[in-house]
This record gives structure tokens, C-alpha cells and sequence, in this order.
């Protein structure tokens, strides 16, 4: 049973609007032209299993805080590699003011602080806000990361 809520977001291909909740098996595509979507949601201690640990993608998972100003730069530039990754990774954000287990479990000592994880767990981690060239690099290593040590598809 899902227990958090779904979210409007427009294919980026053909322009439908899409109906893509925080936690589903697989991953969002269109239900017009079959595009992966974006997929961006929230999480809190409640939810952070659902939406994280048992998603089938990598996540980028951004924790941040209302108070902090460089988590409100380094917001959009995530926002705009989920739409670049779409279908690739998934950007979960997580406020540690109203997540303090999440904040506990990765012993978060700044935010921002970047996570990310697959299957629960982590393959990259970075504090702090930086440039997007530098999220996208570290972003394309962990990917790479996990590409290389997820075992191999069976032979057809
Ligand atoms: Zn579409």
C-alpha cells in the first residue's frame, strides 16, 4: 500500500500530463509516447523506505534544510539533472528538520548533503552545494559506478 501521494508532471517528449507517484515498481514513462518521465518527490522518516530504498533505480537523494541557502541553489540544478536522467535515476528530497532518523542514518553533518543510493545503499555522497558541471560529473561517476558493479544481464 502506498501511503504517499502522486504528482503532476509533463512529458518532456509530447507534452501529456502524467499522473507519477512518489513510490511505484519500475519506472514512470508517459502514457501517451511511452517517454521515461522525471521523477522527483519527498520523502520523510515515513516514507523514506518506500520511496528510496525499495525504488528499482538509483536515487538521488538531496537532504536539505528550509534554512540553508546553498540547498536552495543546488535544488534546481538537481531538478534539472532528473529531467536530463530521466529514467536513469530518481531525485528524492528529503528536509532533515522533519526527517531526523534519515538525518541519524547518514549521519548528516551539513546540508546539503547528496546521496546516491540503490537498494539502500550508498554509492556516492557529496556535502555541500557545487556547480552544476561538478553534480553532473559526480552524478555520471556514480552511475557508472553501479553500472559496473551490478551483475551482468544473462546472456540471451
Ligand atoms: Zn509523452
Amino acid at each position: 500500500m502506498t501511503v504517499v501521494a502522486a504528482d503532476v508532471v509533463v512529458c518532456e517528449v509530447c507534452g501529456k500530463k502524467n499522473r507519477v507517484p512518489a513510490a511505484a515498481p519500475g519506472i514512470p514513462k508517459c502514457g501517451n509516447c511511452g517517454a521515461p518521465l522525471p521523477w522527483i518527490a519527498d520523502a520523510d522518516d515515513r516514507t523514506f523506505a518506500e520511496v528510496v530504498d525499495q525504488a528499482g533505480l538509483p536515487v538521488l537523494v538531496d537532504l536539505w534544510a528550509p534554512w540553508c541557502g546553498p540547498c536552495r541553489m543546488v535544488s534546481p540544478v538537481l531538478e534539472q539533472l532528473a529531467r536530463r536522467y530521466a529514467g536513469k535515476v530518481k531525485l528524492v528530497k528529503v528536509n532533515v528538520d522533519e526527517a531526523p532518523q534519515v538525518a541519524r542514518r547518514f549521519a548528516v553533518q551539513a546540508v546539503p548533503t547528496l546521496l546516491v543510493t540503490h537498494r539502500g545503499h550508498v554509492i556516492a555522497r557529496q556535502a555541500g552545494a557545487a556547480p552544476e558541471p561538478a553534480l553532473r560529473q559526480w552524478l555520471d561517476n556514480a552511475l557508472a559506478a553501479r553500472a559496473s558493479t551490478s551483475t551482468p544481464p544473462p546472456p540471451p
